[in-house]
């Protein structure tokens, strides 16, 4: 009997395990975790998990009883140590060793660290464990510090400012989320988490923390010495990309791969946060932290495992949710595209979108679910479009999606 092991316990070993059930595979399965827990979904850990609104059980990836009725076996709290590609094995941390046909290596991302920012008030947020310890310091009248004003740090922001905890940001940039999603976002985002009483410190950063008995000390780069009560470090992420360069498996920046999700070795693939693949259409190769696409890449994972030859084409789509407003964003802009606004930035309603070559090559959207809807159409279509023509509010982008499309869509709406 053949057999495939997924390395990793996050959604694209979930959705890897369900393509290779749902494409009528019924060999051995075996999914690798070092977590506690069935694979679950991140997103909600800097959202409503971590507000208290979200229930745990909802948050899995596939149902509680999907392994066991589909014979999928799951070892977690166990990890794989090592890899060994010329005789197709696994060596696991509790000394199992697991044979293998195929392996798919889904190890995802870690947080990044800043050294001697450690200790029990100290926090960084990728576990359902590391939110529900966040999520009981957040308590109303309490100092709450954020270094990194990105996603994940905003997000926190938000949900703690929102239960009357004060937070103060530290963005090293001009404004939260401007470096990944441009000034326009980062404005717009800057005057939102102001009005919710949220202090952002731009262009400053914090060098060192003291911990006292019963608070924590933090010295910015000017020499500033300021108090609070917990620390949520938010800089970014570190892929574990370890084991596979421990088994001479090309590595840069994350796991490399071709648009299959083929890496250097022969049937071990990679798919995720952790791999860096070649995405054919943007012509590049990118390592993208976005859920959807980690989810996508299980599916595809599946199919190519399975002897087809699919490559990975999809565009890329993530989304951030921030008190009650909501960005969006589909596609790759890549530096030498245009950057078009259309709408608002005082109103908080706009898009920015990327274009090169006459079309739409990304959007990022604020609270305008239509654009980011229409875009996801116009990137999977030929379609040509000025950027005079996408700036304008009464240019119907709609206009652009071929005759078919558009009368589906009126008549879906009747
Ligand atoms: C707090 C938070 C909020 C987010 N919000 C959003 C959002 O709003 N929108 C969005 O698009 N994306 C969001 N993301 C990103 C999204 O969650 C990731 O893109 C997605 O989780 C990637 O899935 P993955 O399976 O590739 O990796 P991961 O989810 O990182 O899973 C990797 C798994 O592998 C395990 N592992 C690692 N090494 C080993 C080993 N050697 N042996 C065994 N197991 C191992 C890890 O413990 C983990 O269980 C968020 C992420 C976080 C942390």
């Amino acid at each position: 009997m053949t057999s495939f092991v997924l390395v990793g316990g996050g959604v694209a070993s979930a959705a890897t395990a369900a393509g290779l059930r749902s494409q009528g595979y019924d060999g051995r399965i075996v999914l690798v975790s070092d977590e506690l827990h069935l694979p679950y979904e991140r997103p909600p850990l800097s959202k409503e998990f971590l507000a208290g609104t979200f229930d745990s059980g909802g948050i899995q990836a596939n149902p509680e009883g999907w392994y066991a009725d589909n014979d999928v076996e799951v070892l977690l709290g166990t990890r794989a140590d090592a890899i060994d590609p010329a005789r197709r094995r696994v060596t696991l941390s509790d000394g199992g060793v697991l044979a293998y046909d195929a392996l798919v290596l889904a190890t995802g991302v870690r947080a990044r660290t800043l050294p001697g920012f450690s200790g029990d008030r100290v926090h960084s947020l990728r576990s359902i464990a590391d939110s529900e310890r966040l999520a009981a310091r957040l308590t109303p009248g309490s100092h709450l510090v954020i270094l990194g004003g990105g996603f994940i740090g905003c997000e926190v922001a938000a949900i703690a400012a929102t239960q009357g905890v004060r937070v103060t940001v530290f963005e090293r940039g001009a404004a939260p989320l401007a470096r990944v999603l441009g000034p326009d976002i980062g404005d717009a985002m800057m005057a939102i988490h102001g009005e919710h009483g949220v202090e952002i410190r731009t262009g400053q950063s914090v060098t060192e923390m003291k911990e006292t008995a019963s608070r924590i000390e933090l010295s910015t780069r000017d020499g500033e010495v300021v108090e609070c009560d917990e620390v949520l470090v938010g800089i970014g992420s570190v892929a574990n990309a370890e084991l596979a360069a421990a088994a001479g498996i090309a590595v840069d920046g994350g796991i490399v791969t071709d648009e299959f999700g083929r890496t250097s070795a022969p049937d071990v693939y990679a798919i995720g946060d952790v791999a860096s693949r070649h995405h054919p259409t943007y012509g590049r190769t990118l390592r993208v932290e976005h859920h959807d696409t980690a989810m996508r890449h299980g599916g595809n994972a599946a199919r190519n495992i399975l002897g087809e030859a699919v490559p990975f084409t999809e565009d890329h789509y993530f989304w951030s949710d921030q008190y009650s407003h909501s960005i969006k964003s589909i596609g790759h802009g890549g530096v030498e595209a245009t950057k078009v606004l259309r709408g608002s930035v005082a109103d908080r309603s706009f898009s920015v979108f990327s274009h090169a070559g006459g079309r739409i090559t990304s959007v990022v959207t604020l609270d305008r679910p239509q654009d980011l809807m229409t875009t996801r159409k116009l990137l999977a279509t030929p379609h040509e479009v000025t950027t005079d023509q996408l700036a304008d509010p009464d240019f119907d982008l709609k206009s652009l999606l071929p005759q078919r499309q558009r009368t589906r869509r009126a008549e879906a709406s009747r």
